[in-house]
């Protein structure tokens, strides 16, 4: 687990090396949409280019002035940062993240130890009577592995989750990630994942495939712009629409009726605990889970490992 400075920092040092040119301390203010080409509109200056890359996050300006009337919705969170030494003796001997889904009304808390470091918040996913201020304080003190530390105040961001209002399962960023002359990629293009919240993994990829679409429009056709989105759609577009509904299943539900469960069906439940951190390390995919979930629902005798 990684700073998001020093990370970030290091993706510029990278973008720079591969010939990117950096411009630093300058806002993008406005833009618009020529015969052929984009022009951009800086609080230094006004550029132009054939195509135009949004990768300004949840309020991305691209956005607003490109793809008028695109629908997204966000959801609360709340994070605050614990820098330098000594961290608690809990997180010096097991470096270990944290994810509490008792934290939060609707989603869940977390606590990463980073170097020298931590950064710890709550998330409210499912759309409600959330009060996240409340969570965030209620989990902070009771944490064990945040006891004895000073908490600063937490910020608050809005995350762009995937597939909360869309109805199109076949393809829910439908003309909403590409329009004319420009794309979007990470936060921008809402391609966070709805039960998690994960959206670095996202903006990475997204930007990847950007890139692919944006070369094969130079040295092609510009409509190839649009292999973007169907890129987008083949790698995320089945496992979002599944986060999605997990969202709803995990995090919708009363927090009795979690404990009911553990009590009752302790070991299937431990399994369901299982499978949702083998997604947060990677190892399982959401289809993957849903499959599991269904089949046991289907079967809820067989035996299991
Ligand atoms: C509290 C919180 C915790 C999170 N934790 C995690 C996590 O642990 N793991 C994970 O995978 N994801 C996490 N996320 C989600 C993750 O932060 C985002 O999905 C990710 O940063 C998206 O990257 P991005 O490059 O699309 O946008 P951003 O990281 O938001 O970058 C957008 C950039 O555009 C710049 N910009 C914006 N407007 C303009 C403008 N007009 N002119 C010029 N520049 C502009 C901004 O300054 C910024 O540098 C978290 C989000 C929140 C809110």
């Amino acid at each position: 687990m990684v700073m998001r400075p020093q990370f970030d920092r290091w993706l510029v040092g990278k973008a720079v090396a591969a010939g990117a040119r950096l411009h630093e301390g300058e806002s993008v203010i406005a833009l618009r949409m020529y015969e052929g080409g984009v022009e951009v509109n800086t609080n230094h200056g006004r550029y132009q280019g054939r195509f135009v890359v949004g990768a300004d996050g949840v309020r991305s300006l691209v956005a607003q002035h490109l793809f008028p009337g695109r629908r997204f919705h966000t959801i609360p969170a709340l994070e605050s940062e614990y820098h330098g030494i000594p961290l608690p003796s809990s997180v010096h001997t097991v470096p270990t993240a944290v994810i509490s889904l008792t934290a939060a009304e609707k989603g869940y808390g977390w606590v990463f130890p980073k170097h020298n470091g931590l950064s710890f918040g709550v998330g409210e996913f499912v759309k409600g009577a959330n009060r996240p201020r409340r969570s965030f304080d209620l989990f902070v003190r009771n944490e064990k592995s945040l006891e004895g530390l000073s908490i600063s105040p937490p910020l608050g961001h809005p995350l762009p989750i995937a597939y909360q209002r869309s109805r199109n399962q076949e393809n829910p960023w439908k003309g909403n990630l590409v329009r004319e002359r420009a794309l979007l990629v990470g936060d921008a293009g809402h391609l966070v994942d709805p039960l998690l919240g994960e959206g670095i993994y996202y903006a990475v990829r997204s930007g990847q495939l950007a890139a692919v679409a944006v070369f094969s429009a130079l040295r092609q056709n510009p409509s190839h712009l649009q292999h973007y989105e169907e890129s987008i759609n083949k790698e995320f577009g089945q496992e979002f629409y599944v986060a999605a509904q997990l969202s709803r299943i995990i995090y919708g539900l009363p927090r009795s009726v979690h404990r009911w469960a553990g009590r009752t069906f302790p070991h299937a439940y431990q399994r369901v605990l299982r499978r949702y951190c083998e997604v947060l390390q990677g190892r399982e995919t959401y289809q993957g889970l849903w499959r599991r979930m269904t089949d046991r629902l289907a079967h809820p005798f067989a035996r299991r490992r």
